[in-house]
This record gives structure tokens, sequence and C-alpha cells, in this order.
């Protein structure tokens, strides 16, 4: 199998660093072998970054031109998004229905940053006196975007977007186990007239090429979206250089049903905030959270209902549990679910790898519930990233609001009631980035997103999203005449 070439600075070419095998969680087969970056082509990504950003083309090009760039990638994925699809759920295992989702959110992503790069304003703030002054955007330089293996295209677009929209140059780090999509991403941006050099993908591991590129003293930010000790290490880093950081990292999502919910709603609520993508998702509604006075009656339902998810090959369109990333990330899942019963818990279904032949060779896994456990418990305390969600009763609004907050994340939280004054009370007492009142995982581009406490800092999408990528400049500019008084 020869190696497919990266993409530096505007050319298709081998890396010097040692090839990666990408493969078919479906049945663990190789899927592509992909060329990766060493240190010296990120340094040589950075420079060509460098000289396209201080090149006349893309420095004096117009808010309205970029946008139009950034339209036409758009169009791009949306004539290929059939084939981009099939090819994420090969490489990452996904339902095919979930990875046409992501699809269309990364075409909605590049038209919203497209239609924010044209419109966006700057402020004329208010003078105190006999000058105009205004507070200007600019790009920060070349900046970088390294991302997780569970979304990608999605979560690519999500970087890649906003840093173009601002006038940035982005070298991109995809995950070492889901290259294949950010080198498709390349090939559009390139089909849609990205000048050369803005835009770079380079694979590789995240030891080599993505702490090369954190380190590089050309980069001038890190926009990471992945675990909580990855995000830290990141971070250390941009201190030591002062330089913006937006981490995107892990969660442990209580999702909240009290007694007054609408049972049919919540169950499927909660069946698809911690079951779909596998579990595989940092928003994942993990603790389960439910009132005691019915959660006999929910957990019962809620058993049944998972027993029924139909597992299997991500190519059908019925699927809706496909496998998991690796044969190493399915052993971590299991761990967890050992970890589960050495504390003390039941496993009411799931939690073993299914008995058909046909799926023998993937990465298969049974989505699982587990209860009798405490919110102290590891199991509820640590991000398993799997199917495994840990229920959880509780007694009235102080105890809950005390163990939902009792984590060391904060990214995301759903609520189940009926009334609304309870939603409200509950939605503004979790210390969460995201909360959801009867509805889950439901996502826009013009909303920002981002996580509390170890879940992040910093905010992806809206408008805020973009002046992330910025940085502003005061400008002072007298309108009187007179020569400054203290001179004379
Ligand atoms: P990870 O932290 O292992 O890797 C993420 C990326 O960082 C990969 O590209 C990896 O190669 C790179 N990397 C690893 N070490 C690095 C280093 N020292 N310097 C620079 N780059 C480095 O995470 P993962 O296993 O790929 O993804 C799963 C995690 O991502 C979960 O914790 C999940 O919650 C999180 N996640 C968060 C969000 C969010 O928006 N908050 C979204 C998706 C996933």
């Amino acid at each position: 199998m020869s190696s497919l070439p990266l993409y530096l600075g505007g050319e298709w070419r081998m890396g010097r660093g040692a090839p990666i095998l990408t493969r078919n969680p479906h049945d663990n087969a190789a899927l592509a072998e992909v060329s990766t970056a060493d240190a010296s082509d990120v340094g040589e990504a950075v420079a060509r970054a460098q000289q396209a950003m201080a090149a006349p083309g893309w420095r004096t090009m117009l808010p309205h031109q970029r946008a139009l760039i950034l339209q036409r990638i758009a169009a791009l994925i949306e004539r290929d998004a059939e084939r981009l699809a099939q090819l994420q759920r090969q490489d990452n295992g996904k339902p095919i229905h979930e990875t046409r989702a992501l699809v269309a959110s990364a075409i909605g992503t590049f038209r919203y940053f497209a239609a924010a790069c044209e419109t966006l304003d700057g402020d004329v703030t208010p003078a105190r006196g006999d000058y105009l002054s205004m507070s200007l955007y600019e790009p920060l330089g070349v900046v970088a975007a390294i991302t997780p293996w569970n979304s990608p295209i999605a979560s690519e677009a999500q970087k890649i977007a906003p840093a173009l929209a601002a006038g940035n140059a982005v070298i991109v780090k995809p995950s070492e186990l889901t290259p294949l999509l950010a080198l498709e991403l390349a090939k559009l941006a390139t089909e849609a007239g990205l000048p050369e050099g803005l835009l770079s993908v380079l694979p590789g591991t995240g030891a080599i090429t993505g702490a090369a590129l954190v380190a590089h003293p050309g980069i001038r930010k890190v926009s990471f979206t992945g675990g909580t000790v990855t995000g830290r290490a990141i971070g250390r880093v941009a201190a030591d250089k002062v330089m913006p950081v937006s981490l995107e990292l892990g969660g442990k999502s209580p999702n909240i049903v009290f007694e007054d919910a609408d049972i049919a709603q919540a169950i499927n609520g909660v069946l698809f905030g911690i079951f779909s993508s596998q579990g595989q998702s940092c928003i994942a509604g993990s603790r389960i959270f439910v009132a005691r006075g019915i959660y006999d009656r929910f957990v019962t339902e809620l058993t049944r209902r998972t027993q029924a998810l139909r597992i299997g090959n991500p190519a059908e369109p019925s699927t809706q549990i496909g496998p998991l990333i690796s044969p190493e990330h399915l052993d971590k899942v299991n761990g967890y679910v050992r970890l589960a019963r050495e504390e003390g818990g039941r496993i009411l279904c799931g939690g073993s790898r299914p008995t058909d032949a046909a799926l023998a060779a993937g990465n298969y896994f049974q989505p699982a519930l587990v209860d009798g456990l405490s919110n102290a418990c590891r199991t509820a305390r640590e991000e398993i990233f799997g199917p495994v969600g840990v229920l959880l009763p509780f007694d009235g609004e102080d105890d809950l609001v005390r163990q939902a907050n009792d984590s060391a994340y904060g990214l995301a939280c759903g609520i189940w009631t009926i009334d609304y004054r309870r939603a409200w009370r509950i939605a503004r007492a979790v210390d969460a980035g995201t909360v959801w009142i009867n509805t889950y995982k439901l996502f826009s581009i013009a909303t920002p997103f981002g996580g509390n406490k170890d879940s992040g800092l910093g905010r992806e999408k809206a408008l805020d999203g973009l002046r992330a990528y910025m940085r502003q400049k005061s400008l002072y500019w007298d309108m009187s005449g007179r020569p400054l008084p203290w001179a004379d």
C-alpha cells in the first residue's frame, strides 16, 4: 500500500515522519497509509504560511472576497457530500446517518463564517475628547488547529472556517486515527481557489507533529479539541509562549430526568444523549440522574429500550450503534465496565462484545447501563468516552444540583421537566457550557459552544468563535489639529 501524501503549504508531498495506517473500525482492515509530518515539515509549513500571510493577495483581500472562497468550499463539500460521508464512515466507524450529519454541519459552518466574515463590524468607541477612537479586529497570524478522532470534518471545519474568515493562515493536525477527511478538505479548499500556503494539513502523532506545531514560535494560536490531559499540556506551552489557546476538552455531563418529565421524550433524549456516536462524544450525557420517585420505572424502561438499540455495520442506514474507534479504545471502555463491577455497580444491560459473528472482527461493544454506584465512584467521575451510562438517583433539586456540579468537568447538561420555572432554576444552577432543556445534542453554528472547569477554555462557533481568531488594535486619531501641549 503506497502512502497518501500530506498537504504542506500548497504542495502534496511525502512528509518526513513515519507513515501511519488508518483502519476501518468495522473490521479493522487497513483503509489507507498516510504520510506524516515531522518537526522539519512543521517548520516548513509555518514558513510557507507566514509567506502566504505576508503576500499582498491575502493581506489585502477584502472580507467579501475571503467570504467567496469559503462559500466555494461549502459548495464543493456539498457537491461531494455523500462520498465524504461514506469515507468518514469507513475512517471513523460512525453510522452513516451520523457522518452525513457531520458533513452537513461542515457545509453550514463554512457558509456561516463566510457570512460572518462579510458582515463583521469593527467598533468606533466613544471618544472622550477631540479625536476619533476605534477598536479594529486583525488576524492573529499562523494558527494551529488540532482535532480528535470522534467528529472529523465537523471539528476541522469549526476551526478552519473561522480561522480563514478572520484572515489567518491555518495548519491542521488531524487525529492520527482519522486523518482522511482533513486531507479531503485540503483538496476542496485548493479547488475553491484558496491561495497556496494558507492551509496545510499535516497528519501525524500528537507526540511528534502536534507537539512540534504547538511549540513552534511562528504559531500564534492553538485551537485544540481533545482530551483534558493533552489540553493541559498544550496550555502549559501556550503560557510560556504567551499565546492564546482555545481548549475544547472532555466531559462527564449530567442528563437529568425529573418526576414531571414527559417520559417518552426523556427516554429518547437519554438514549440519544449517551449512546449516539457509541458514546464517543465529549457531550455524552453519561451521568443519568433520575428523580427517586420514578427511578425504578424509568430505569426498567430505559434498560429495555437500550437492549433494543440496533448495533451493526455503520454502512446500514438503520444502524444506531457502530463500532468503537480502535481495539485499544474498546479495551479501555471494557476496563471501565470491569471497574464499575469492582466498585459495586450492577450492569443492567450490555457491557460486553456482541455475539453476532458478522461483527467479530470489528470494535463492537454493547451499550451498557450501570446502577448502584454513587457519584463519588471513578465510574461516575472519569470520562469513559464510550457507550456506558451511569444511573444515579436524586432526592430534590438541592441534592441534584450538588451532585451534578460535583464533577471536574462542566461541558453540557440535559434537563427533562415540564415545569418551566424548575427548568430555569436548574439551568442557571448547573455549571456547564451548554444546557439543553427537553432536548439534547441540539446544535447551531450561530450559538457559542465550549466548556467550563476541566472541559475547557474559550468558545467556538458564532461571532465569538470568529473573534477568537482575531486580536484587537486600538486606534486614536486626532481631529483637533492642535499640537500636544506638554512639549510647549
Ligand atoms: P487526544 O487528546 O488524545 O488527542 C486529540 C488531538 O491532540 C489528536 O490530534 C492528537 O494527536 C493530538 N495530541 C496528542 N498529544 C499532543 C501533544 N502533546 N501536543 C499536541 N497535540 C497532541 O484526544 P482524542 O482521544 O483524540 O479525543 C477524545 C477526547 O476529545 C475526549 O476527551 C473528548 O471529550 C474530547 N473532545 C472534546 C470536544 C469538545 O468540543 N469539548 C469534542 C470532541 C472531543
